[in-house]
Formats: structure tokens, sequence, C-alpha cells
């Protein structure tokens, strides 16, 4: 298989609302699209970093110059087209995981319909429906929470994930649980908090939640593993948890007993199949986590979220739950019964419209050998 260009898009898709999380709010889906053309086929990948200082140091404007200046004209040089060794060739160029799961992932589509398989063959996963929880950010008045969760539980999400922040915690809990009894919960706080917040901890750990994520700073791993024996119910590390190592030291101090895998985070399909092989081995499940992403790294996610040690509902949910449109067709759904189940087809199954990438797109470039 030659590598006979790349093409690298810039779309961004408005969202229905904004997403708001304790360190700032995104309006629009802005994603960096990575077409690999070879053999008259088209891989996709897809970068979604969020906007400003809101979730990590990438940016979407950041991501797009280290693609177009260093990573492409790298790749293009001596491109590496095996998806399981695509990643070591990746790493010659340091940091920057969100660029390198949009390459990886763009390899390991080329691959998968290239042999016409389903991506989740490729990577050793089952194929089967995933249970799907719907992530509902920090509302302006617990009613708009109520309403919101109302409307998903309504919706078949199989679980309910609210965001907190300090004074906006415990609270809504006891709402929620007052008004929806015993449902599947949990609650994310995204490094929002400290250990002398124990208390708060201490009234959240009465009302059984699934897990609580990532309580404190994503660099406080023994104050993750205090906090973890202070309490009942599980802690998931998600910031904390961006490479290989920092699961190893996680596992290592016991700071959670849950890992939320975040394939752009840790920079692509190979590696994030790593860490999920590693937590197998220490008997530690994991969930697929999203930034959230369009319909590219959802779907491929999704084929990843296959795999065996991958034990609580997803956070991909239905295309249109966030989005406007998305660029893939079908759409990813969400049914009644809160299951998602993979389009067919050979590589992700759904097909990138070219029509809606241009629709959505504001820029493009494109690379030659
Ligand atoms: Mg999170």
């Amino acid at each position: 298989m030659r590598l006979s260009r790349i093409r690298l898009h810039w779309v961004e898709v408005p969202l229905h609302e904004p997403f708001r999380i304790s360190s700032g709010e995104i309006r629009v889906r802005c994603s960096i699209l990575v077409e690999l053309l070879a053999n008259g086929t088209s891989g996709w990948g897809e970068a979604a970093p969020m906007p400003g200082p809101v979730y990590s140091v990438e940016t979407p404007e950041s991501t797009w110059e280290f693609l177009r200046k260093k990573l492409l004209p790298g790749f293009l040089d001596r491109p590496e087209l095996d998806p399981t060794r695509c990643f070591g060739r990746l790493e010659e160029f340091p940091g920057e995981p969100f660029a390198k799961a949009a390459v990886e992932g763009a390899v390991w589509d080329l691959r998968a319909q290239q042999e016409s398989k389903p991506l989740w063959a490729l990577l050793g996963g089952s194929g089967q429906a995933l249970p799907s929880g719907a992530a509902i950010g920090l509302m302006p008045t617990p009613e708009d929470l109520l309403d919101r969760v109302a409307r998903f539980l309504a919706e078949g999400y199989r679980r309910i994930k609210i965001k907190i922040a300090p004074g906006h915690d415990v609270e809504l809990v006891a709402a929620v649980r007052s008004r929806f009894g015993g449902i599947p919960l949990m609650v994310d706080a995204n490094a929002a908090y400290r250990l002398e917040d124990l208390p708060v901890f201490r009234e959240l750990d009465q009302h059984g939640l699934m897990m609580v994520e990532q309580p404190l700073a994503r660099e406080a791993l023994e104050e993750h593993a205090e906090l973890q024996r202070a309490l009942r119910t599980p802690l998931c590390l998600d910031e904390s948890a961006d490479s290989l190592e920092a699961v190893e030291r996680i596992l290592r101090l016991h700071s959670a007993r849950i890992i939320n895998i975040k394939v752009q985070r840790l920079g692509g399909l190979e590696p994030a199949r790593r860490v999920h092989d590693v937590l197998r081995k220490a008997r530690i499940p994991c969930w697929l986590g999203t930034m959230p992403e369009l319909g590219i790294a959802s779907a491929q996610g999704l084929h990843l979220g296959t795999l065996p040690n991958f034990a609580f509902p997803t956070d991909v949910e239905a295309s249109a739950r966030w989005y406007l449109g998305d660029i893939i067709t079908p759409p990813i759904e969400v049914p009644r019964d809160g299951l998602i189940r993979l389009a067919d087809g050979p590589g992700m199954g759904y097909r990138v419209d070219p029509e809606k990438v241009a629709r959505y797109r504001l820029r493009v470039e494109e690379f030659v050998p």
C-alpha cells in the first residue's frame, strides 16, 4: 500500500447547547481531520482538542500547526502504515497526543478497509453493542439538571453522569437521588477539589454512586490514593490517566479502582489498547471517555470499547445529542434500549460524508510525498 497524499481538514460543527465543565465551556466542536489516501482508499482520523485552555495544553490551533509543520511532513518522509507500529513511529515526535491520535486513527481505518474487516476485529474486540451513558454539564439551576436527567433516562441512556464543582455537588446528587431513586449515577469533578474537601466526598459516599471521576488534581496521585482509602465509592481517574506510565503509577499507588480511557489523550488506538491490556492484567476495569469528539473519533473509540476490559457505559452519546450535524453516515444513534450498535462494514462501518465535511470546513491543506 502506497500513500499518495494526505489532506488536513479543519471543521467546526455548532453545538445545540454549550458544553460546560468546572474549568470552562465550548460552543462549537472544532475538529481537525486527517485523511490518508492510498490505493484509491481514504483512511480517516480525527483530533478533537478543546479550544482555549479549558481541558489541555493542546488547542485546535496548536494541533493544526504541529500537524502541518512537523508531524505530516515527517510522516510523509517515512510513512508507517502498519497500525500496530505506527504509534512507535509517531513517538519519534514529542508530545501532541491529539495530533498523533488523528494520524494513527487514519492508519487503522485505512488498514481495516484494505483488509475488508471491521476495525474492532483488527483491534481484538467483539463488535458487540455498547451501553451509552449521558453526561450532563453544570446546569444553571438544579431544576434544569433534573429535567435533563429525566429526558436522558427517557431516551434510553444507561447511566447518568453529572458534572460537579465546589458548592455545586452534594445537593445536586441528593436531588437526583430523591427524584429518580437508585438509577446508575456517577459524578465528574474534572479535578476541581482538594483533599481538604474530604467531608464533601464523605457525603457523596452515602449516595451509592457508580464512581467519582477525577476529584483531585491531575498529578495528585498520592492524594487520590488517600481519598480512595477513605471512601467506599470507587474513584475513577481521567485527566491523570494520560499515558501508560501514568496508569502504571496509578496502579502501584492504588489511586483509583476504575480508569477512563480517552484515545485522544493517550495518542491513539494502539496506546489506548496497551493501557487497556495493562489494566486488564491488574483487574482494574475501564470505560471509554470522550472529549466529546465528532463521528470519526467517536466511532473508532466505540470499536475499541468492545475489548473485554471495558466494563461501564461509555460517554459516547448519539451524534444528535451535541451536534447540529455530524460528518459521518449514518450518525451514531442511541436507541431506546441505550445500546449503541456499530454500523456494519469495513473500517469503522460509518462512512465519512464528503458533503458534510465540505459544509463544516473552514480550512483544508494537502500534502504530497
Ligand atoms: Mg472526565
